[in-house]
């Protein structure tokens, strides 16, 4: 295998994307994270030993859901100063865990079996994916949503993304949005999804935002590379998609004040945090609260989360 130069630089990015990403957790791991050394093992582990998937859930689609027969109706923007219930879920990992697997492993993956019944469980619940660029639109512009608008956005680029995600979204004609530091797309491969992967599902309709170049915690650097993470990952990211980014999802949800400046000034017009809840207000479209879906949830968990 070419050695790569990115690999280093990588690999530092995901121990300090799986030491922060349990920040709203109990404190994680001091050098090299449970990630890290599962992922080392892994290209051993091949398709067919037995990944202690939970049993898919099933469920009976409401008697009463005619799925093409009206068109869907619409809801307006609220009155000034008013909430509007959008729930925004979040995802990282779609992969089977073992058994035994840690506690923050658990926290940021769902399996792909449970993830494929959510999504059938959202649209029978009358659910309708929205892009950011929808969202903004609504706010901003007072563009109509459909009613029971939902985002679901899946951080961080790993291949699942592509090869879970993208397919079973497209199957349903379901949108989701992805944020991906451009550094991480820079290195494709077999852990992360590549720019040709990323362009594909974005001219299926998949929608992409920015993760920033590195996935640096932005409370922790310089204006001035504050300003470098958000606004390179941007440009980068509208070049090779050839239109706006509307998001960003702030890496481990760290932001402060200035963070939130910075991210206005760079241009982004909707930024995500990690917790929690789903009022969201027009002044406040730059921590955007989201609700974390998580390996154990079962479907009566998540409908508890939900509006
Ligand atoms: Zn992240």
């Amino acid at each position: 295998m070419k050695p790569n130069p990115s690999l280093f630089l990588l690999l530092t990015s995901f121990v300090a994307l799986f030491v922060a990403c349990g920040r709203d957790e109990p404190p994680p791991f001091p050098t090299q994270t449970p990630e890290f050394v599962e992922r080392t093992v892994e290209p051993t582990a091949l398709p067919g030993a037995t990944p202690t998937a939970l049993p898919t859930q099933t469920f009976t689609p409401a008697p009463t859901s005619t799925p093409t027969a009206t068109p869907t109706p619409f809801i307006t923007p609220p009155a000034a100063g008013e909430n509007v219930v959008i729930p925004i879920l979040m995802y990282h990992h779609l992969k089977y865990r073992e058994a035994n697997a840690s506690q923050v492993l658990r926290t940021w993956s769902v399996a792909p079996n449970e993830f494929a019944a959510q999504l059938d469980f959202f649209q029978a619940r009358g659910f309708h994916t929205i892009t950011f660029k929808q969202l903004v639109e609504f706010f901003e512009d007072g563009a109509p949503l459909p009613t029971k608008p939902l985002l679901l956005t899946i951080d961080d680029g790993w291949i699942d993304s592509y090869t879970v995600a993208f397919p079973e979204l497209k199957k349903r004609g379901m949108v989701g949005n992805f944020f991906v530091p451009t550094q991480y797309l820079d290195v494709g491969g077999e852990l992360l999804i590549n720019w040709e992967q990323a362009i594909e599902m974005d001219r299926a309709g998949m929608e992409f935002g920015g993760h920033t170049i590195s996935h640096e915690d932005l409370t922790k650097i310089t204006l001035e590379q504050m300003r470098r993470q958000l606004s390179g990952a941007k440009e980068k990211m509208e070049a090779k998609f050839g239109h706006p980014t509307y998001a960003l999802s702030y890496p481990f949800g760290a932001f402060n004040p200035r963070v939130v400046a910075a991210t206005q000034t760079a241009g982004y017009r909707a930024a995500l945090i990690l917790c929690c809840g789903y009022k969201i207000h027009a002044d406040d479209l730059l921590t955007l609260p989201r609700i974390r879906i998580s390996y154990d949830d079962t479907l009566e968990d998540i409908a508890k989360k939900l509006p």
